[in-house]
């Protein structure tokens, strides 16, 4: 099979150079463009990023000799690739503006940035919650007048390590109405080179900017229905969101109390709900699937982050210490790797999911 020809904008980042290793030899994409800020254009990838590569595998040969363009020049990609992962780190409106306009020139996006999660059209994906939040792709194209290109966004890191375990509950039966949720989320979720190490050893900060709004309001669009080309939840969950940055590596952990609308499950049948849970990329195979989306740990102290971050290639979500709640119906622990599960990998299985249901024009 032909490969489709991938370009990663912001590709020196945090999130970019998890790009660069996962797709190194992916049996659909070939990354033969890489971009980043003005400051990185000219440079050989591995100049580029000389001093802050920060994967433990080496760089790909293929993409070290790879001349970093300038993100912000389109013409540069024109004619390279048709499908852009983006990772850029700027400003939000110059992120929105520079997207559509790459999608407008033909290009694909799948963005990891937060500038169109809020755009009407633009589907907000985990694709094994809302796999059909594709279907408004045709709809975005019309009304923007795009043949090829398109935006399709990865919603914030940290809520994937409830998102997921929520929406195999609501499936089985079971609606969520009121949840709390404490996060306690790693130093890469901020980039490079994030917090300085004086304010995070021995410490942790109780504030992330934007990200308790975002952990509140994200939930219900990843979890609604299109309507008339819109994402609507008649039946939003109502969320109260406390996000602190502890100085963990990789891997957002999540504290979780859940209050059901109707019924409220066993705990047993909420471990079977979890482990049986599969979505449409299971069922189509997707290389970046994960075999088992949810993976519910029995001991006490599980998940850890340094223990179950990296299970199943860094896309599983790691769940545990299910248990009663005094206060609301629930209450568990979520774990995921943000860089992965929550940024590229996310993002490469979304991009996985529009080839399968023909959107890359393959
Ligand atoms: P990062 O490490 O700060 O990397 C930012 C990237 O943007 C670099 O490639 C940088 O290029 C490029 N850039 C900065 N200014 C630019 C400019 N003026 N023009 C063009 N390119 C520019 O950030 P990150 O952690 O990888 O995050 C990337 C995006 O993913 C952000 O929107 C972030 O919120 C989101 N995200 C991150 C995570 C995570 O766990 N880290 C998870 C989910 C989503 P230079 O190297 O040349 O400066």
């Amino acid at each position: 099979m032909e490969k489709i020809l991938v370009g990663v904008i912001g590709a020196t980042g945090m999130v970019g150079q998890n790009y660069i290793r996962l797709l190194d030899n992916h049996p659909w994409f070939e990354v033969v463009y890489v971009a980043a800020s003005p400051g990185s254009a000219g440079k050989r990838y591995e100049e580029a990023v000389a001093g802050r590569w920060h994967m433990l595998t080496e760089i790909p040969h293929r993409v070290r000799n790879l001349i970093v363009a300038d993100a912000n020049r389109i013409s540069k990609a024109k004619d390279r690739c048709t499908l852009l992962f983006s990772a850029l780190e700027m400003d939000k409106r110059v992120v929105a503006d520079l997207e559509l306009e790459y999608a407008s020139e033909g290009f694909a996006v799948v963005s990891n940035n937060s500038a169109h999660r809020w755009t009407e059209d633009v589907p907000m994906m985990i694709p094994e919650v809302n796999p059909h939040h594709l279907n408004i792709i045709p709809d975005q194209r019309k009304k923007r007048g795009w043949r090829s290109g398109l935006i399709a966004v990865k919603s914030n890191c940290s809520i994937q390590s409830y998102i997921t375990p929520i929406y195999a509950l609501e499936r089985g039966g079971y609606k969520v109405s009121r949840m709390i949720l404490s996060t306690l989320e790693a130093l890469s979720g901020a980039g490079y080179p994030g917090p300085a190490a004086i304010d995070v050893v021995d410490n942790i900060i109780p504030y992330i900017k934007g990200e308790e709004e975002k952990s509140e309001i994200e939930p219900n669009k990843v979890l609604a229905e299109i309507e008339n080309g819109a994402f609507i939840n008649r039946d939003p969950i109502r969320v109260s969101a406390h996000c602190n940055r502890v100085p963990v590596t990789h891997g957002h952990t999540a504290c979780v109390s859940l209050e059901f609308a109707g019924s409220k499950p066993t705990l047993e049948e909420i471990r079977h709900l979890w482990r049986e849970f599969s979505g449409i990329p299971q069922e189509l195979d997707l290389p970046f699937a994960p075999k088992q989306p949810i993976i519910y740990r029995e001991e006490i102290d599980r998940p850890q982050p340094r223990k179950d971050r990296d299970k199943d290639k860094g896309m599983a979500v790691v769940v545990g210490r299910l248990r009663e709640c005094p206060v609301f119906d629930i209450r568990f622990v979520g774990l995921h790797h943000n860089t992965v599960r929550g940024a590229a990998g996310g993002a490469i299985l979304t991009a996985e999911l529009l080839r399968a249901q023909g959107y890359l024009g393959h």
